[in-house]
C-alpha cells in the first residue's frame, strides 16, 4: 500500500464530509494522519481493525443548554459541550474551555489531540474536552458562579471520578473549578476527585497550576540538550499571559533564560530587560486577581506595548506560544527563523499553523507540538487523581520530580518514534508514540 499522499487525501475526504465546517478538527486530524499512514502501512493490524477510523469518531458528544441570570436579572443562554472522545486506556480526561470562540469543531480538535497527549504521559487517562461559548471576561464573580452552577447542573449527569474527569483550560482557572466543584458536590452529595485543578485545601495537587508551563519548559530543556544547549543566557519570546504563559515565564527565568514578551488577545509587551520574578508577580496579580489587560504592564514598567499584534517579530532563541490555536502563521514562522530562533516549544494547543510547522521542519528547528510539550498539565492532573484515590497529598518536590520525569519520558518517546536521520521530527514521534498504546488497547478490547 504505497502512495501515502493519496491515502491521506482519501481519509481526509471522508472526515471532512462527515464533519463539515469543523476546520480545526480537520487540521488536527490531518496532521496526525500524515504521520500515521506510513506507520499503519507497516502495521496492518491497525488498518484491518479500522483503528484510525474509529479514533476520529467521538465515543459520545454532549451538547446542552446553559441558562443563567446576569446581575441585571436578564436571562442569558449559552451552549455547553462535553466531547467524550476515547476511553480505551482510562476515564475521559481533558479540560473545559470558556471562550466566545468555542464551538463543536474546536472542542473536537482539542479532544482528539487530548487522546494522544494523555497516552504519551504514560498515565491511565482517556481523552475528552468540553466547555462553553460563555465569556468570563467582564463578568462579575456572581455571574461566573451562576453560569458555572447552571453548567454543572447538566454536566454532572455525565461525569464521575471513574467516568470522566474535567479540568481547566482557557477561561477556566481556580475560581471556575471551585464553583463547578461546589455545585457537583451539592447535587451528588459526593466528595470525589471528579475535577482536577482543585484548590489545595479541597483535594488539589501541589504544582498543578505550574504544571503546563513548567512542563513545556522542561520539554524545551530536553530538546536544547540534544544540541548541547541550555536555557542559560537565551532570549525567549512567550505569547499569552494566562496560566501556561505565567509558569513558562517563571521556569525559563529560573533556568537562566530571559523572557522578553507576554501578550493577551489585545496586544503584546516587549521588555528587553526581561520579565524577572518581581515583574512576573505583578503580572500574576494583574491577570489572576485584578483580571486586567497586559497593556498595564507597559504603563507600569515604561516598556513598549504593541496593540493588536503578536510577539513573533521580536528576535529570540526560543519561542513558546502559550495563548491559543493558530497563533503563528507561515509568515511569522519565517520571521522567527530569519531572526535566529532555533527552538519552539508549544505551551498552547496547536498554536502553529500547518504552514508554520512546515517552515520549522524545513529549517530543522527543534519543534515540539503541544500534545507532547504541554502534556505536563494533564500529567499532574493524573497525579492529582492518584492522590485523591489514595487520599494522600504528595509534597511539592515529589510532584515536580514526577512531572520532570514524565516530560523526559515523553521526550524519549518522541525521539524513539520521530528520529529521521540526524533530525528528530517531534510531530511524528508524538503522533506515533501516543497512538500505539491507545490502538493496542482498542485492539484488545474488541469492536467497541
Ligand atoms: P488562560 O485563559 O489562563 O490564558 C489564555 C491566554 O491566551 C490569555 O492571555 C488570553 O488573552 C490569550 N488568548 C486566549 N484566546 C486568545 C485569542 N483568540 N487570541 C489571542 N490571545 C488569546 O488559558 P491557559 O493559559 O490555561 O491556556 C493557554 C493555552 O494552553 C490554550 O491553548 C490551552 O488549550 C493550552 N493548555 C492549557 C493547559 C492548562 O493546564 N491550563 C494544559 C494544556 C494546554 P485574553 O485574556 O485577552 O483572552
Amino acid at each position: 500500500m504505497a502512495n501515502y499522499e493519496q491515502q491521506v487525501n482519501d481519509f481526509m475526504a471522508k472526515v471532512i464530509a462527515k464533519n463539515p465546517g469543523e476546520l480545526e478538527f480537520h487540521q488536527a486530524v490531518h496532521e496526525v494522519v500524515e504521520s500515521l499512514v506510513p506507520f499503519i502501512d507497516e502495521n496492518p493490524q491497525y488498518r484491518e481493525a479500522k483503528i484510525l477510523d474509529r479514533m476520529v469518531e467521538p465515543e459520545r458528544v454532549l451538547m446542552f443548554r446553559v441558562p443563567w441570570l446576569d446581575d441585571k436579572g436578564d436571562i442569558q443562554i449559552n451552549r455547553g459541550y462535553r466531547i467524550e472522545m476515547n476511553s480505551a486506556i482510562g476515564p475521559y480526561k481533558g479540560g473545559l474551555r470558556f471562550h466566545p470562540t468555542v464551538n463543536l469543531g474546536i472542542l473536537k480538535f482539542l479532544a482528539f489531540e487530548q487522546v494522544l497527549k494523555n497516552s504519551l504521559t504514560t498515565l491511565p487517562m482517556g481523552g475528552g474536552k468540553g466547555g462553553s461559548d460563555f465569556d468570563p471576561k467582564g463578568k462579575s464573580d456572581n455571574e461566573v458562579m451562576r453560569f458555572c452552577q447552571s453548567f454543572m447542573t447538566e454536566l454532572q449527569r455525565h461525569i464521575g471520578p471513574d467516568t470522566d474527569v474535567p479540568a481547566g483550560d482557557i477561561g477556566v482557572g481556580g475560581r471556575e473549578i471551585g464553583f463547578l466543584y461546589g455545585q457537583y458536590k451539592r447535587l451528588r452529595n459526593e466528595f470525589t476527585g471528579v475535577l482536577t485543578g482543585k484548590g489545595l485545601e479541597w483535594g488539589g495537587s501541589l504544582i498543578r497550576p505550574e504544571a503546563t508551563g513548567y512542563g513545556a519548559t522542561y520539554f524545551a530543556k530536553e530538546m536544547l540538550a540534544t544540541r548541547g544547549e541550555t536555557f542559560e543566557g537565551k532570549t525567549v519570546v512567550i505569547s499569552g499571559s494566562g496560566n501556561v504563559a505565567q509558569y513558562a515565564c517563571e521556569k525559563v527565568t529560573q533556568l537562566g533564560g530571559k523572557v522578553v514578551t507576554l501578550s493577551d488577545s489585545s496586544g503584546y509587551i516587549y521588555d528587553p530587560d526581561g520579565i524577572d520574578a518581581d515583574k512576573l508577580a505583578y503580572v500574576m496579580h494583574l491577570k489572576n486577581v485584578k483580571r486586567g489587560r497586559i497593556k498595564e504592564y507597559a504603563d507600569k514598567y515604561g516598556v513598549n506595548y504593541y496593540p493588536g499584534e503578536r510577539p513573533w517579530g521580536i528576535k529570540c532563541d526560543v519561542a513558546m506560544p502559550c495563548a491559543t490555536q493558530n497563533e503563528i502563521s507561515e509568515e511569522e514562522a519565517k520571521v522567527l527563523v530569519a531572526n535566529g530562533c532555533f527552538c519552539v516549544s508549544e505551551g498552547a494547543n496547536m498554536p502553529s499553523t500547518p504552514e508554520a510547522v512546515i517552515v520549522f521542519e524545513k529549517n530543522k528547528l527543534l519543534f515540539a507540538p503541544g500534545k507532547a510539550s504541554n502534556a505536563g498539565g494533564v500529567a499532574v492532573s493524573g497525579l492529582e487523581m492518584s492522590q485523591n484515590s489514595l487520599r494522600l497529598s504528595w509534597t511539592r518536590e515529589e510532584v515536580d520530580n514526577r512531572l520532570h520525569q514524565i516530560m523526559k519520558d515523553i521526550h524519549s518517546t518522541c525521539v524513539k518514534y520521530g528520529t529521521e536521520g540526524d533530525y528528530v521530527n517531534y510531530v511524528k514521534g508524538a503522533n506515533i508514540g501516543g497512538f500505539v498504546k491507545v490502538a493496542d488497547a482498542m485492539l484488545a478490547q474488541g469492536l467497541v
